[in-house]
């Protein structure tokens, strides 16, 4: 059986215009395993903490539920609250009601009502958590870049410049992809022999880059996609996507004179 304390935050009028607080915290009382209950103007303030903080050692409180303003504003502020009361950080439940309910809504009614269901299930979820320890583990930073077009040659690079080590795949024998067949490209019309050129050079003077040509991955994409981390994955996507309004053009479009007699594209 655990000892859960909800604590109703006003947000000044920003929460109590749309949802009745006072009676949210009625209700929280109501529910079990919950040994006490409170709203405050400003829970985040000093005298707000040091109530939480009061009550966890007073109720020997072993679970606390915030019904305030969106985790990213202060999970971190009541993580450390509890944590100071004695209370593992991760025993703390933060029910967002300012930013998914009140800003959301007018009507006092259906806020409280959506209030009270939030509530709910954050009371059945309270009892469900169990203490967490925070460990640091080592993890490979090394990138796989797959395919060696103009996009993953430039993602690569850009990595490498940040002293990432870089792994560039292959199929081919070579890197450049339609690109290094092409000649001009829109909308510079610059050799794209040369745009190549330039980005090759950095790599021979790179010690984090490694190409791997003629590599035919085995496994499908989305393996490899899975390799790389969520966080370079978003990078190397990123970088791609910048790269991309890059449009070729063909060798064959026929040539014209120009009035000082050079061919022109
Ligand atoms: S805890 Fe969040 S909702 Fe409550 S007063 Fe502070 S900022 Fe406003």
């Amino acid at each position: 059986m655990s000892r859960i304390g909800v604590f109703v935050c006003h947000c000044g009028l920003n929460i109590a215009k749309t949802v009745r607080v006072s009676e949210l915290a009625e209700f929280a009382a109501t529910l079990p395993d919950v040994v006490v209950a409170r709203d405050y103007k400003f829970m985040c303030s000093t005298p707000g903490q040091e109530m939480i903080q009061r009550d966890i050692k007073e109720y020997k409180l072993d679970r606390v539920i915030v019904t305030a303003c969106s985790p990213l504003m202060h999970e971190k502020t009541f993580r450390k609250v509890i944590e100071n009361a004695g209370l593992n950080q991760y025993l703390l439940t933060i029910v967002n009601i300012r930013e998914q309910l009140s800003w959301v809504t007018h009507d006092i009614e259906e806020g409280t009502a959506k209030a009270k269901a939030l509530l709910n299930g954050a009371v059945y979820r309270a009892r469900l958590l169990a203490p967490l320890t925070s460990r640091v583990i080592d993890v490979n930073p090394d990138v796989l870049v797959v395919g060696g077009g103009i996009a993953g040659i430039q993602a690569a690079l850009e990595l490498a410049n940040t002293g990432t080590k870089v792994y560039l795949v292959e199929k081919n024998s070579t890197i450049g992809g339609h690109m290094a067949q092409f000649d001009k490209t829109f909308p510079t019309l610059d050799c794209s022999a040369c745009i190549l050129t330039l980005k090759w050079m950095p790599f021979c003077s790179t010690r984090t880059f490694k190409c791997l040509p003629t590599l035919k991955l085995q496994k499908s994409k989305a393996m490899w996609a899975t390799l790389i981390s969520p966080l370079n994955r978003r990078r190397v996507m990123s970088i791609i996507t910048s790269v991309m309004p890059v449009w070729p053009v063909r060798r064959n479009v026929p040539a014209k004179a120009s009035p000082n007699g050079m061919k022109v594209w």
